[in-house]
């Protein structure tokens, strides 16, 4: 009998609905509010910054939210993406489990984020947007959303986190391949990175100042542009349930169905995109599959975050979200290579943590960057830094199962490649990586500074 590792669908079968976690939460998501009153946004408070089309969305209670068919299209270009049992690293593990993944590399951008970009762009365009403006750390949202902007012939701004642009000038220069404008942020181009560089002239930047730069230069544009963001809305999160509903359909190809599902999170869009349909199941197909968010021991906001109201951005510009927070002001260590940098986490996300409906769990980065290399040398693909925190968690649950004979069925998402990371991979191999723990302090001096709400 041949062993198939491979499990795609005809383009056919590619979804025509993204699924919409809202209609089926047990208790409705925390209102977001605004940064200036405190009390909960409306579709005007956000209309200076989204697509009405997204505001709706962002709010929605409808189960399915139809793609348009001009999205598909584009879709079309990549998806459905593969899903593969990883057999060679069962063999190298020695384990009775089953590891599949589901391989969102095969992307133009070469992650998740352009199930993402292409419906922002595109709905912004509807709506008479002439250009989008927005942030990027390691360079992955940057990329997805300039060659999005490309395709709906739009511009595209990106404040780049200060340190990333000037450790990654290829990401730069892909950005710029697709007609982006690209600046190092903090910047002297809007208030909020002046006034960072006024307390801070060395700032490195980080991703709330970026998010702070990005929503400034939308909403003084007099209408001209729009702001995307790449991760924790709602809206984004549903985008990419693309993922999990296809996942579905191909574990059922492949005549299984998995006991554990597995993504990292930053801000949670691609763990979002796996795990939402699955959560369905558990909570309305009568599954029982656990899932688990993995996240950087070094920016542990489920693990170790407090459950509160806290600001999206850096400078308190942005809406107020209630997230599992490390505070608006975290700054990731100089030696973090791991990504997943967000300082909060999508309220969908943190919902289902605090209604135990999910679990975290947080890993150390050699720990990742072992997973990463010993998946690569299976696999014969290098992982984004990002997905191999999902690796090393469906490692150690396989070599659980190695211990108890159990042969689970392990499903993870392998969100990106890590072609465009190998200076993160360069500080592995040449010994410079350490583990780093967040500490105490820290989070506590986040608590005192936490919005009273
Ligand atoms: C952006 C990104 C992440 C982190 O964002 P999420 O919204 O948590 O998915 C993780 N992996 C890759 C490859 C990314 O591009």
């Amino acid at each position: 009998m041949t062993e198939q590792t491979r499990f795609d669908l005809p383009q056919s079968r590619l979804p025509e609905a993204w699924y919409n976690i809202q209609a089926d939460l047990p208790r409705p998501l925390p209102p977001v509010l605004h940064p200036g009153t405190h009390q909960p946004v409306g579709p005007d408070d956000l209309a200076p910054l989204f697509a009405m089309a997204l505001i709706m969305q962002e709010v929605s209670q409808e189960k399915y939210i139809e793609i348009p068919e001009e999205v598909r299209d584009i879709y079309r270009l990549w998806r459905p993406t593969p899903l593969l049992r990883a057999r060679r690293l069962e063999k190298a593990l020695d384990t009775p489990a089953h590891i599949y993944y589901k391989y969102e590399g095969v992307s133009p951008s070469g992650s998740h984020k352009l199930n993402t970009a292409t419906p922002q762009a595109w709905y912004n365009k509807q709506e008479g947007v002439t250009g989008l403006t927005t942030e990027t750390g390691a360079g992955q949202w940057g990329t997805a959303l300039a060659i999005a902007c490309d395709f709906f012939g739009m511009e595209c701004e990106v404040y780049m986190v200060k340190v990333s642009y000037q450790q990654k000038p290829y990401r730069r220069s892909i950005m710029q391949t697709f007609g982006a404008n690209v600046y190092a942020s903090p910047s002297e181009r809007t208030q909020a990175g002046r006034s960072i560089l006024a307390a801070h002239p060395d700032s490195t930047g980080s991703l709330g100042i970026a998010i702070s730069e990005a929503v400034e230069a939308a909403v003084t544009s007099g209408g001209k542009y729009k702001y995307a963001l790449g991760s924790v809305l709602n809206h984004v999160l549903m985008h990419q349930t693309v993922i999990g509903q296809e996942a579905l359909e191909q574990m059922e190809l492949a005549g299984e169905y998995p006991d554990i599902v597995i993504g990292c999170v930053g801000g949670g869009s691609n763990f979002g995109g796996i795990a939402l349909p699955f959560i369905e199941q558990n909570l309305k197909g009568g599954k029982n599959t656990r899932i688990i968010a993995v996240e950087p021991a070094a920016c542990p906001s489920l693990t170790r975050g407090i459950y509160a109201y806290d600001f999206g951005d850096a400078v308190g510009m942005a809406p107020m979200v209630k997230m599992y927070t490390l505070g608006k002001d975290y700054v990731p260590p100089p030696l973090h290579a791991g990504g997943l940098r967000y300082h909060g986490m999508a309220s969908v996300i943190c919902e289902l943590y605090d209604q135990k409906l999910i679990e975290a769990r947080a890993v150390q980065q050699t720990d990742t960057f072992k997973a990463g290399l010993q998946f690569a040398r299976a696999e014969g693909i290098v992982p984004a830094p990002d997905p191999t925190h999902a690796i090393a968690t469906a490692i150690q649950e396989a070599l659980r199962c190695k211990e108890t004979g159990e042969k689970k069925v392990i499903l993870f998402n392998l969100c990106g490649h890590g072609h465009f990371d190998m200076s993160a991979y360069d500080a592995f191999l040449s010994g410079k990586l350490e583990d780093y723990e967040y500490p105490q302090e820290e989070i506590e001096r986040a608590q005192a500074a936490l919005p009273q709400i």
